[in-house]
């Protein structure tokens, strides 16, 4: 059975590649009747952020994403919250320390840092462990001694060099990493009681019987230590299959993209507006700026993947029929706000009227305006197709609901005449009688009604 999962780490507000990872991840639980996992990874708790989770999940609620299975969703495989699973993992550290594919290493930060100073590119190795202070080099009476005084430690994953580690992913295809480049990783720390993300990332997967990890290119480098990982376990065989998503590019395609982009072309990078509790600095979202959420959605799936044919404009329902993790690219993705403007502009005209009316209702309230309903339905129905957000209606067609206050004086100096209020005032009155309000309809009958009265030279 497909089961997937998205594993945030609650360090702050969720970024729009987050986003992506999360939808695809979600079309391709829905395309194979599978089940998609809410799991949070809060194992490191410096960067652990208050709001980050429930600021996560509400992102979703308004993005149409549903879970399975997860934090606040509930399921057989929890507790999902990676904090709440620490017995868990220590049974599994003790596991890899007793088949020796872990050691207990002693050296204080301060230790390492000298030896940073004293080799270049230091990394704690095969080529490395045997002049540092672990359960290697030093007597297990040693070791059992300073446990018992109560030193920190941390447990390492004994990677053996030389070997080349093959990661077959669905979207890059065969991956071949030489082991030796891999130092041995942190799995554990003694001091909070905590496994890293590694540990906890293998084990939890296996547990809740994870068949596909889809998720960003930045975990790719991670990936042949975590099939040394499921080796090192005896996993191999239900060793979930990886699918490594494409970047998420600057507009210009140099680099990736960043909050700093968005800052600097004015376009969101989080699904919603978000208050940082620690900075305080808060950075827009794509609700507040006014984006309908089928055109997030759709903006996003194309960033990365693509039907096969121009077909741009596509339903959630339509996604999940086309959705195909083999389509997906390579290379990363440049970030087209424009066209993410482009898609809100589509969705707004398939909306039907009254939905759009009902969504502009706040922004005439905002301008203390309050005009029957069906009046705002008709208005928004006519000038929809100007528009690529709510907020624009009010641009183009406030003059429907109020009276100007003000007009252009240099217009009125060079075209006032004496009768030209004499004359309004009688358009005014033509326009009311107008019933057949096709183009010919009214052409006609403007003109009949004015030349009637004589005034078609103000009009000219
Ligand atoms: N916790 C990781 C993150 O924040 C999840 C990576 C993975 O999916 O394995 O992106």
């Amino acid at each position: 059975k497909v089961r997937v999962r998205f594993a945030p780490s609650p360090t702050g507000a969720l970024h729009i590649g987050g986003v992506r990872t999360a939808l695809y991840n979600y079309l391709f639980a829905r395309q194979h009747d599978g089940d998609l996992i809410f799991r949070i990874e809060d194992t490191d708790s410096n960067r652990f952020v208050p709001g980050a989770e429930e600021y996560i999940l509400e992102s979703f609620k308004w993005l149409g994403i549903h879970f399975d299975e997860g934090v606040s969703f509930g399921g057989e495989y929890g507790p999902y919250r990676q904090s709440e699973r620490r017995e868990i993992y220590k049974k599994y550290v003790q596991i890899l320390l007793d088949s020796d594919k872990a050691y207990i290493a002693f050296d204080t930060p301060e230790e390492l840092d000298a030896k940073r100073e004293e080799i270049a590119n230091f990394q704690y190795d095969a080529s490395t462990r045997s002049m540092m202070r672990n359960s290697l080099t030093l007597t297990k009476e040693e070791v059992d001694a300073l446990i018992a005084e109560g030193k920190q430690y941390v447990v390492r994953f004994k990677i053996e060099p030389n070997e080349d580690v093959h990661v077959n992913d669905l979207i890059r295809g065969e991956v071949i990493i030489n082991s030796s480049i891999l130092d041995d990783k942190v799995l554990y720390k003694s001091a909070d009681e905590l496994p890293t993300y590694h540990l906890a990332n293998i084990v939890d997967d296996h547990l809740m019987q994870v068949s596909h990890v889809i998720r960003g290119e930045e975990w790719l480098p991670s990936a042949p230590l975590h099939v040394l990982l499921y080796r090192a376990f005896g996993w191999e065989d239900t060793m979930p299959q990886f699918a490594h998503l494409p970047l998420l590019l600057k507009p210009e395609g140099n680099g990736k993209l960043s909050k700093r982009d968005g800052d600097r072309l004015g376009f969101p990078v989080f699904p919603l507006e978000w208050h940082d509790p620690k900075s305080g600095e808060i950075s827009s979202g794509y609700r507040e700026s006014g984006y309908l959420p089928e055109a997030v959605i759709n903006f996003l799936a194309l960033l990365g993947w693509n039907p096969g044919n121009d077909q741009e404009v596509m339903s959630m329902d339509e996604l999940i029929q086309l959705f195909d993790l083999h389509r997906c690219s390579k290379s990363g993705a440049k970030f087209d706000y424009k066209k993410g403007i482009w898609f809100n502009h589509q969705y707004i005209q398939q909306k039907p009227d009254e939905e759009i009316a009902e969504l502009f209702l706040p922004v005439l309230k905002e301008h203390g305006v309050e005009a029957p309903f069906e009046k705002v339905v008709t208005v928004v129905g006519m000038m929809k197709d100007r528009v690529s957000f709510i907020k624009e209606l009010w641009d183009v067609c406030s003059f429907f609901f109020v009276a100007p206050t003000e007009y252009d004086e240099k217009t009125v100096k060079k075209r006032w005449k004496e009768d030209s209020a004499k004359c309004m005032t009688e358009l005014a009155e033509v326009i009311a009688g107008i019933e057949d309000f096709s183009i010919e309809g009214q052409e006609k009958l403007l003109w009949t009604g004015l030349r009637k009265k004589n005034i078609t030279q103000v009009i000219s």
